[in-house]
């Protein structure tokens, strides 16, 4: 496994790979990796001649400072990971090699962006955009692996390469989870050991949701999950949908003939948590 800081050295190799005629698989992260992340680069091995990840964390999807001051950075135990993967190279960049400049582009996803997500984290998913575009147009791969954790992003990015006509195949891959239920994230790293069991509930509750669903209305539905999740000590909502899959309009009726996901965002703490279960 190399480790390659600058864009010319990574296309140099990547080059060499195409003309051998080697399909490029990528999983962009920001590190801190956790067995979330290893199934992608799991999965990029299955489909993909040769896997890169990206490790970097991107300064312009964080709308609140103090995030991006304090996400996790791992460089080193990240690398010790990855050895025992199908991931042939990192690419780590300075943030002064991915910006040389600030980049003004403004994307328009229109309500895609608008809901969950973006109403709550204002420029997170045009950042998100604006590194992705960038780590697209460096490694140039086949395949690109997003986790489903992250649902609203995956509907992004595909929303933006389709926009922006990129030939590369976005591939969703399921959420891991801890042995609580609780979805992996690097921000768990951040919970004290009661915040971290307090933080299963949301997926219990979730699950319970989907039990319960059939039986009430989906407004009733999403009243209990809020109500259940405040009235633990530790957790607060700050959102909580069910959405069609596509277009991440709001399900009104059970029987509405859409795939239907029911995605949630938490406080633990100070520390957000995002999840989500397929209707
Ligand atoms: P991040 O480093 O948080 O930007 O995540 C990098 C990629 O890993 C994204 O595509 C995430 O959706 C994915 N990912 C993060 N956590 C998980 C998880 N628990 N299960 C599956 N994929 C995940």
């Amino acid at each position: 496994m190399i480790l390659i800081r600058e864009i010319r050295d990574l296309q140099g190799l990547l080059q060499a790979q195409q003309a051998e005629g080697k399909t490029i698989g990528f999983v962009p992260t920001m590190g801190a990796l956790h067995s979330g992340h290893l199934s992608l680069v799991e999965q990029a091995g299955k489909q993909t001649d040769f896997v890169v990840v990206s490790i970097f964390v991107n300064p312009t999807q964080f709308n609140d400072p103090k995030d991006l001051d304090q996400y996790p950075r791992t460089l080193e135990a990240d690398l010790k990971l990855l050895e025992s993967t199908p991931c042939q190279l990192v690419f780590s960049p300075k943030v002064e090699t991915m910006y040389p400049e600030p980049d003004k582009r403004q994307f328009q996803f229109g309500e895609l962006e608008q809901v969950m997500e973006g109403q709550f984290r204002p420029g997170h998913f045009n950042g998100v955009a604006q590194i992705v575009s960038k780590l697209f147009e460096i490694v140039k791969p086949d395949k690109a692996f997003f986790g489903q954790k992250d649902f609203q992003q995956l509907v992004i990015v595909k929303a933006m390469v389709k926009q922006l006509n990129l030939p590369v195949e976005i591939i969703a891959c399921p959420i891991v989870r801890e042995a609580s239920g609780l979805a992996m994230s690097s921000r768990n790293e951040r919970l004290s050991k009661e915040q971290r069991e307090n933080a299963a509930l949301i997926y219990k509750t979730l699950c319970q949701a989907r039990n319960n669903a059939p039986d009430l209305s989906v407004e009733e539905v999403k009243r209990q999950v809020v109500e259940e999740i405040n009235a633990n000590a530790f957790l607060e909502t700050e959102y909580f949908e069910i959405v069609n899959d596509t277009d991440l309009k709001p399900v009104l009726r059970w029987d509405d003939p859409v795939n239907k996901v029911a995605c949630i965002a938490v406080f633990c703490g100070e520390v957000r948590l995002i999840d989500n279960l397929v209707f």
